[in-house]
């Protein structure tokens, strides 16, 4: 296993549709546990194939619920079915989310409070689970990633300019650069 590099926001695969895995082979089985690996040094909740610079559908999560329980595993070529937005305004505290490609950064954005997730595991068996509150935020963001979507990109004005600004003050938004958790300390 090893800790792989992060795609930072403007390298080509965090903003292109990946590919369906089409087979759970030993070269997919060690990505995913790349992956885990990756995720839990960086440290985040959540991780897609493309932010390891792999463009297929495919992302691994781990977070624990408010009740203590714990919520790890891989989701492989997911679907997720959301709930409405809700319409009241944002909250600056509970809503903010970041993203280990656009490190250091974090805003608030509006996400589905519910969602019904379906996905492939190692084992090739399909799961589902309903999710709500924060994981249900971890799947989206997640989700999104796979068709080349980052949480900057769905920002509401001014959050989505005041984004950009400071992605170009970092020198991000151009191909070819990544971090490394545990290398590079970029968060914050
Ligand atoms: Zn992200």
């Amino acid at each position: 296993m090893a800790v792989r590099p992060i795609t930072i926001t403007g390298e080509p695969v965090l903003h292109a549709r990946a590919a369906e895995v089409e087979v759970v082979d030993d070269d997919l089985r060690t990505l995913v546990a790349d992956m885990f690996e990756t995720m839990d040094a960086a440290p985040g909740v959540g991780l897609a194939g493309p932010q390891v610079g792999v463009g297929l559908r495919l992302f691994v999560y781990s977070w624990v619920d408010d009740d203590g329980e714990p919520w790890r595993g891989v989701a492989i070529n997911p679907t997720v079915w959301q709930s409405p937005l809700g319409i009241e305004p944002l909250d600056d505290d509970e809503e903010s989310e970041g993203c280990l490609s656009i490190p250091g950064e974090r805003f608030p954005l509006r996400r589905a409070e519910s969602v019904l997730l379906r996905a492939t595991d190692l084992e090739g068996d399909e799961y589902e689970i309903e999710a709500h509150g924060w994981l249900a935020r971890i799947f989206q963001h997640e989700y999104d990633h796979l068709d080349g979507v980052l949480y900057a990109d769905r920002l509401e004005h001014p959050l989505h300019k005041a984004a950009a600004k400071s992605v170009k003050k970092s020198g991000w938004g151009v191909p070819g650069q990544t971090w490394l958790p545990g290398v590079d300390h970029l968060d914050d």
